[in-house]
């Protein structure tokens, strides 16, 4: 039988709100949450929280629900392709209800016709159950997509849905004008729609409790690299960088990589700084909230080389900056990694990293440049010691 229990009032609500009580089960989420109200004034309520999407690009989700017209398409985009992420996955998973909450109500806030959920292979099986366990969800179309880097922009979801592969493609008009079969439609991040799920229950006021003024709210955050503990953990966006890591228990950190392999490096100096007053400056783009930690074994360079190779060969290979500049810039990236002394190379690499800027169909050209051009920054007493024969990694 299942237990309905009221939902928390907001002076109640936990600092954990989307990784604390809950569970898989539609029982234990009502348990939890209580089900999920009519709430008439949804949008204003979104765009009041200042809440911002968590899948990448930050823009502010309030904003993209009221440019929404009747009658158009809402897809919940659980693509999760950048190798160091694993919280849209964990957040599938353990609280599948949350996000279909999320998407349920924005669906019904915006009057949309369809409502998709697009998640990787892993996490299918999960929320098939959990659209079998309840009435309400019935009618969420779910699809699967392969796991791959630009898989999860919003384009190339779209494009995903009308039968084609999951790469970007080239969108003069806003999807929110006109998106899947020329229908206005949203595409909202998982965790995003989680976090609404919250704000349908508690209001605008209660999300602000928690968090930044300038990017309220909790955050799920990805922790790799040199640190005792990797793993996923929900944090207020408040906390700092060096707060946050404490958690997972890293030795002394000599980089951090903030926002995955579209973000940008930083330095020690940087870990005190509240993570989202850096991001709301622009300073670190918190992005899909990866944080990957280096200590003084690993040499910056060679692993913002391998990322750069990487993300190289992940472009759809569609537009120039992709099919001409990646592969260029990723190999000068690695000559210099790699201890060639050619006093020219940072130049090259500095010009090859002009020429992509802004000249792709999305915005991998833009974000693997300035992956590598933060690397160059952080990393400058790097370079100068590869130039001159060494590596500090291995003093
Ligand atoms: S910029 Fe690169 S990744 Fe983006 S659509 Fe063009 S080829 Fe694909």
């Amino acid at each position: 039988m299942t237990t309905v229990h009221p939902a928390p009032r907001p002076e109640t609500l936990p600092r954990r709100r989307l990784l604390g009580p809950g569970g898989p089960s539609y029982t234990e989420h009502l348990a939890a949450f209580g089900p999920l109200p009519a709430r008439p004034q949804l949008i204003e309520d979104v765009v009041r929280s200042g809440l911002t999407g968590r899948g990448g690009a930050g823009f502010p989700a309030g904003r993209k629900l009221a440019s929404m017209s009747p009658g158009g398409v809402v897809i919940g985009n659980g693509s999760e392709g950048e190798p160091l992420s694993a919280k849209d996955r964990l957040l599938l998973e353990t609280r599948p209800h949350l996000v279909l909450d999320g998407l349920l109500a924005t669906a019904t806030a915006v009057q949309a016709k369809q409502v998709h959920l697009v998640v990787g292979p892993v996490s299918a099986p999960a929320l098939r159950h959990a659209i079998a366990e309840r009435r309400d969800a019935r009618h969420i179309v779910l699809t699967e997509t392969q796991d791959r880097f630009v898989g999860g922009e919003a384009s190339a979801v779209v494009h995903l849905l009308t039968g084609g592969d999951a790469v970007p493609v080239d969108h003069p008009v806003r999807l929110t004008t006109r998106g899947l079969r020329r229908r206005p439609t949203l595409v909202q991040n998982v965790e995003t729609l989680a976090h609404i799920a919250v704000i349908a229950r508690s209001g605008a006021d209660a999300f602000r409790a928690v968090g930044h003024p300038a990017d309220p709210g909790t955050r799920l955050l990805t922790i790799a690299g040199d640190v005792a503990h990797p793993g996923v953990l929900e944090a207020p966006s408040g906390a700092s960088l060096r707060d946050v890591l404490a958690a997972a228990e890293p030795g002394r950190i000599s980089g951090a990589l903030v926002g995955g392999y579209h973000g940008a490096w930083v330095g020690p100096e940087a870990l005190d700084r509240p993570l989202a007053a850096a991001a709301a400056e622009g300073a670190i783009p918190v992005g899909a909230g990866i944080l990957l930690v280096i200590g003084p074994g690993t040499c910056g360079l060679q692993a913002s080389a391998e990322i750069a190779t990487y993300l190289a060969g992940e472009t759809a290979g569609q537009c120039g900056p992709c099919v001409n500049g990646l592969p260029v810039a990723g190999e000068l990236l690695a000559r210099i990694a790699d201890g060639d002394r050619d006093p020219s190379l940072v130049a090259q690499l500095e010009r090859t990293l002009r020429l992509v800027d802004g000249r792709g169909a999305c915005h991998h050209p833009d974000g693997t440049a300035r992956l590598i051009r933060s690397a160059l920054t952080v990393f400058a007493d790097e370079v100068r010691a590869h130039r001159a024969g060494h590596c500090g990694a291995h003093r």
